[in-house]
């Protein structure tokens, strides 16, 4: 065990806080714990939200052209050392090396569509709405707001929001997963060289009272969560409770649809890496394949041809998957894989006796596949976030909509054919946030916005893209008169006539 503790992070330096207690991290891979991480007491979170609070007013006046340099100075230096914050998180997460740079380019990106703030902050003008009058609107920056982010994706989820966030001119606090905190520590000191001021970007480490007391706090404005469901939908009302702008972004069940007419071995690689890539543990991995018709056994016997040259290990030696998080997560996949055969299923890949040599005690399951799985059973209905697939078969492509629609998530769906008019069809048909054609796994651009439908996001705004910005900032419309013309008093209702 090493001395490392991950700190919280407080005007540009590190912040032990008061309180005493503190997690372990491990490294999955190796199943050592590499270090600790502070649990915040609500007196520490509260510090934090303070050092945010005392850099609005300077970081909201701040020209735009300032705020872009640091922006384009932060991009810089994350795209030269994007390998070092990627060691960390195959450190802390498991995710094999080229998975966790793959992870910052994307978030990369998002500090790319920030760079373009000036231009999309840009208000409207009205000239002469009426006898001397003219209207502008303009959106500024809300004052604090907190992220709040899962394990598996340390660095591209915070990176979906604070980039935005900060071009706006709002200050951040940041609480990243208990399970690999260090991602956000880096990125910290990172935005300390770009030359961002004390306390526009901050990080509090811990669990749920760190969570609680940003949820609560009157100087907090926004939530921005993404996270497991349950706690979404908690973090979404209890947010909401004291008045806050929130977008909480939960869990999900992704649906590939696969047509009788669709290519084969397409179907069989995309398949492969969105159920199994990142151990499964992605928000848009595919967890359930819809097999319509015929075609079922032919793509079970490709993926399973693919899962047998897979190699299964520690993600700094270049294998293709890594562990799972944590022991426990390991565990409760396993748990899951017994009850789908307890219910009946048929499992043709089984991967809980996977053993990995020279890490005996590193936490891994590989890839499981299982077939004639239907709608009632455990593996289907629940999100298990391991590298789990699960084929349903069904007969039409009607029956395959109706499954994914009658889901309780909708986070991504896609759908594999050659068929134009079935493509256009499940675009408009299906209810998800996120459609896939022929694209297992459709995260869309910084330019466009991320989030799911139904027990997927909670709240309104999806992330990024101009959803993003308009999240991160407030309207404001201003009706103005520079002229002196003859006026007379009228309580009326003013109009434009
Ligand atoms: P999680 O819900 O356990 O934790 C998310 C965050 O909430 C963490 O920061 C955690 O410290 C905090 N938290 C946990 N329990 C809490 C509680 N009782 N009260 C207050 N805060 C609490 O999720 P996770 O296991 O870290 O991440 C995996 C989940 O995230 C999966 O469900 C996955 O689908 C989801 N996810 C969704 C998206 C998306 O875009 N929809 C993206 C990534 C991950």
């Amino acid at each position: 065990m090493t001395e490392h503790i991950a700190e919280h992070w407080l005007d540009n330096a590190p912040y032990t806080g008061t309180s005493a207690r503190t997690a372990d991290v491990t490294n999955p891979a190796t199943g050592k714990v590499s270090g600790q991480v502070r649990l915040a007491s609500a007196a520490d979170a509260e510090a934090v939200i303070a050092a945010a609070k005392r850099a609005v007013p300077g970081w909201a006046t701040t020209s735009l052209a300032k705020r872009v340099k640091v922006l384009f100075r932060f991009r810089e230096l994350l795209a030269a050392r994007k390998d070092e914050l990627a060691a960390i998180i195959t450190a802390e997460h498991g995710k094999v090396l080229d998975d966790a740079v793959g992870e910052v380019s994307r978030g990369l990106e998002v500090v790319e569509f920030a760079c373009g703030v000036p231009h999309l902050v840009k208000g409207e003008f009205s000239e002469q709405v009426s006898g001397g009058i003219d209207t502008h609107s303009k959106r500024q920056p809300l004052g604090v707001v907190a992220v709040i982010s899962p394990f598996n994706f340390p660095a591209m989820v915070p990176m979906w929001f604070f980039p935005l966030a900060i071009a706006t001119g709002n200050t951040v606090v940041l609480k990243p997963s208990e399970k690999d905190p260090g991602a956000a520590l880096w990125i910290a000191r990172l935005w300390r060289e770009a030359g961002l001021p004390d306390g526009v970007f901050n990080v509090l480490q811990g669990d749920k009272e760190a969570v609680d007391t940003l949820l609560d706090s009157p100087d907090v404005q926004a939530v921005s969560f993404v996270g497991s469901t349950p706690i979404a939908r908690y973090v979404n009302e209890r947010a909401a409770a004291s008045g806050k702008r929130v977008q909480a972004l939960g869990g999900a069940k992704n649906h590939m649809v696969v047509l009788p007419d669709a290519d084969l071995d397409l179907v069989a690689d995309a398949a492969v890496n969105a159920a199994f890539g990142s151990a499964g543990e992605r928000c848009m991995a595919v967890s359930v394949l819809v097999a319509v018709g015929p075609c079922a056994d032919d793509v079970i016997g490709a993926i399973g041809a693919r899962v047998a040259s897979l190699r299964v290990g520690d993600g700094t030696l270049g294998c293709d998957m890594g562990p799972l998080v944590t022991r426990e997560h390991r565990d409760r996949v396993a748990a899951y894989v017994d009850a789908g055969v307890a219910e009946g299923a048929k499992l043709v890949i089984d991967g809980r006796d996977l053993r990995v040599e020279d890490r005996p005690d590193g936490f891994w399951l590989g890839p499981t596949l299982f077939d004639h799985v239907t709608p009632e059973m455990t593996v289907y209905t629940d999100e298990i976030f391991g590298p789990v697939l699960s084929v349903v078969r069904v007969d039409t492509y009607e029956a395959a909509l109706a499954l994914v629609n009658a889901n309780e998530y909708g986070n991504g769906a896609v759908l594999f054919t050659r068929d134009g008019g079935a493509a256009r069809r499940f675009e408009f048909e299906v209810t998800a946030g996120m459609v896939g054609i022929n694209v297992p796994v459709p995260v869309p651009t910084a330019y466009y916005a991320f989030g799911g439908w139904k027990s997927s996001l909670f709240g309104d705004t999806h992330a990024h893209g101009m959803e993003g910005v308009r999240f991160f900032t407030r309207a404001k419309v201003v009706t103005t008169r520079w002229t002196t013309p003859p006026t007379s008093l009228t309580l009326a209702f003013p109009t434009n006539d």
